[in-house]
């Protein structure tokens, strides 16, 4: 940027745009590196998320499975079983019974949702029955919770090898918010068994809202798989004929099973998509209670059908609070634990899980999205073209990003792309605005400038005049101007040809402005004529200011080269408003007569009109 864009810039257009990126720059750095603003940013890109999949439930885009059911201990079942029974929990023979009525109709898999751990109240003999059932099948698979339970309160235990499953992990899938110090071991008889024992725990996002949902989690260094996620290795296993109890992470966070790859995020989760119905019953529901009933041979009008279907058992009970929020529920409701299982196994059948757009994708997006409102609102000089396109492009992006989860079960952020939209069409337009004043002030400098010696040009004299003389009329106040013309000009051109001319009149320009005051509006009048506005000045004043001038033409050495000088002398005339007139006409008039009294009376001097009582002053 060379010296002469800097001067036309305005001091306070400068500011703005040094302002506009000064609040660009702090509000990137605030959501990057404020804490809160970071997480204000993912909470909100979290309820984006949200919206996108509730839409996505609501007009039944995807099916859920329907070989997935559940069993669930709902209140009815509750409210039944505790009065049969005459206690609660159920003495665990209830459920030993269940397994081999299930196991009857030869079903995929029953997975319990539920802890069967020692209690005051356990029986052995119905917990032996129980782990004896579980061990008969080699589908059962059954919940485990670990937690970090202070050690006074509970050793840790060890866990039999056969729980852990080994993960070859190749990504930088850390799994340090899933990594627990102690363990809520379940019946020693399970433990100890052939029984497939999976993990009960879930994490939350900062809001609350159950969104992904870990594949394995790590205990004493080791890892074990999530109840649903054993549940599905067990369904591939018998679908491939081989088992996984082993699987491997991806160098690009994915884990392969089989043929499916799934997206992993960084802390171990796996991103839930949702198949709907946000009352929580996605799956069939089949009341526990119902079940007994058919097990000791009661009627009931419904029947069942559980071959080859995997069946979670899982308390649905509002009383028994194992509910939660997921994105799909509606204000106040909730959605029972073991449809959370049965959802993730539905994902992993259908290799559905949500993959999140990589940072990179996200930024290049973001560019896309810049670079396009950029460019429309810098090149466009209408604003609703400008802001249409700010709008089209966040809805339309916002409305790609719901196909793109749609289809490509891709999740792609919104927030940030769509607040670096605003927040470049807020700088394009600032920055446009400045450039537009910068062409405005350009253009009109060219317009009042004379582009020889860089005074003001007639046009722009002639305008002072009237708003000089407007300003005065109505402040009843006064002015002078100054009318100058070099002596002997013509001849001057004539010796030293007209190029030195012009640089003479450029120096006498210069001699001029460098004598005035910065309320003087020194002109180019025409020809080797100038002219000098002094605002606020009476005669006197302005007398003296011309043989200031005068005198100051006639001391300087003007240079024509590096070795030739010469001297010029200028002829000057003075008026006054209002006592020489009070239309600019007979203002000029009155200064013109001046000059013309000085160049007759020898030049380089100051004259005034002959109809003034004073004697002309000789200088
Ligand atoms: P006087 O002392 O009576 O003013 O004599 P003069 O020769 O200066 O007479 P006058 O003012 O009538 O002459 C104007 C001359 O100024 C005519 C022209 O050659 C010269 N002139 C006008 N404009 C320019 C210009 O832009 N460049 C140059 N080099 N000369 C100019
Ligand atoms: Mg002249
Ligand atoms: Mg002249």
């Amino acid at each position: 940027m060379n010296i002469k864009i800097l001067k036309n810039i305005n001091p306070l257009h400068a500011l703005l745009v040094v302002a506009s990126f000064l609040i660009a720059l702090t509000i990137i750095v605030l959501i990057f590196k404020t804490l809160d603003f970071s997480d204000l940013v993912t909470k909100t890109e979290n309820k984006t998320f949200d919206s996108r999949q509730a839409m996505l439930v609501k007009n039944h885009i995807k099916k859920p499975n329907k070989d997935i059911v559940i069993v669930a201990i709902d209140d009815a079942s509750y409210e039944y079983l505790t009065n049969k029974y005459g206690e609660w929990p159920l003495p665990r023979s209830v459920y030993a019974d269940l397994i081999h009525f299930l196991e009857k109709q030869e079903p995929a898999s029953i997975s319990f949702d539920l802890m069967f751990v020692s209690s005051l109240k356990s029986h052995g003999d119905a917990d032996n029955k129980l782990a004896k059932a579980m061990s008969a099948y080699d589908n059962i698979l059954t919940g485990m919770n670990f937690d970090d339970m202070s050690y006074e309160v509970r050793e840790p235990v060890n866990l039999p090898a056969r729980l852990q499953l080994t993960v070859n992990n190749r990504s930088k899938v850390d799994f340090e918010d899933l990594t627990f110090t102690n363990c809520r071991p379940i019946l020693s008889q399970i433990i100890n068994s052939t029984t497939k024992i999976g993990i009960l725990n879930i994490v939350r996002s900062s809001d609350g809202i159950v969104r992904e949902f870990p594949a394995a989690v790590k205990y004493q260094n080791d890892y074990y798989p999530n109840l649903a996620f054993l549940t599905a290795l067990t369904y591939q296993s018998k679908l491939d004929k081989k088992s996984y109890n082993e699987i491997s992470i991806d160098k690009n966070a994915n884990i392969i099973v089989s043929n499916k790859k799934i997206p992993v995020n960084r802390d171990g989760g796996l991103i839930l998509n949702w198949y709907g119905a946000s009352n929580g019953q996605t799956y069939e529901h089949i009341p526990l209670y119902k079940l007994v009933m058919l097990m000791n041979g009661e009627k009931i009008k419904e029947q069942y059908d559980f071959k080859n279907k995997i069946i979670f058992v899982g308390t649905t009970a509002t009383s028994m609070a194992d509910v939660k929020s997921v994105p799909i529920t509606g204000a106040g409701e909730t959605y029972p634990g073991v449809e959370i299982y049965a959802t993730f196994m539905n994902n992993f059948i259908d290799n559905n899980f949500i993959k999140r757009a990589t940072p990179l994708t996200n930024a290049l997006v973001t560019l896309l999205l810049i670079s396009l409102v950029g460019t429309v609102v810098l090149r466009t000089n209408s604003t609703p073209i400008a802001v249409s396109t700010a709008i089209v492009t966040v809805l339309g992006y916002t409305i790609f990003t719901y196909f793109a989860m749609m289809f490509g079960n891709l999740w792609l952020d919104i927030i940030i792309p769509v607040l670096s939209v605003i927040a470049i069409f807020v700088i394009a337009y600032i920055v446009k605005y400045v450039i537009k004043s910068r062409d405005f002030e350009h253009q009109y400098k060219l317009a009042t400038t004379d582009g020889l010696t860089e005074l003001y040009n007639h046009r722009y004299f002639q305008d002072q005049m009237r708003r000089q003389i407007a300003s005065c009329q109505r402040y009843k106040n006064e002015f002078s101007m100054i009318i100058v013309d070099i002596d002997h000009f013509k001849s001057f051109n004539d010796t030293y040809g007209h190029q030195a001319g012009d640089a003479v009149l450029r120096q006498v320009a210069q001699t001029l402005k460098n004598n005035s005051r910065s309320t003087d509006i020194v002109c180019r009048y025409g020809g080797e004529e100038m002219s000098i506005i002094l605002t606020n000045t009476d005669k006197e004043e302005a007398l003296i200011k011309a043989h200031n001038v005068c005198n100051a033409v006639a001391e300087r050495i003007f240079k024509l080269s590096a070795t030739q000088t010469v001297h010029v002398t200028i002829s000057v005339g003075v008026s006054t408003f209002p006592e020489d007139g009070e239309t600019p006409q007979q203002i000029i008039e009155i200064a013109d007569q001046g000059l013309y009294y000085a160049k007759e009376h020898g030049r380089n001097q100051v004259g005034l009109a002959i109809y003034n009582e004073n004697p002309p002053e000789n200088n």
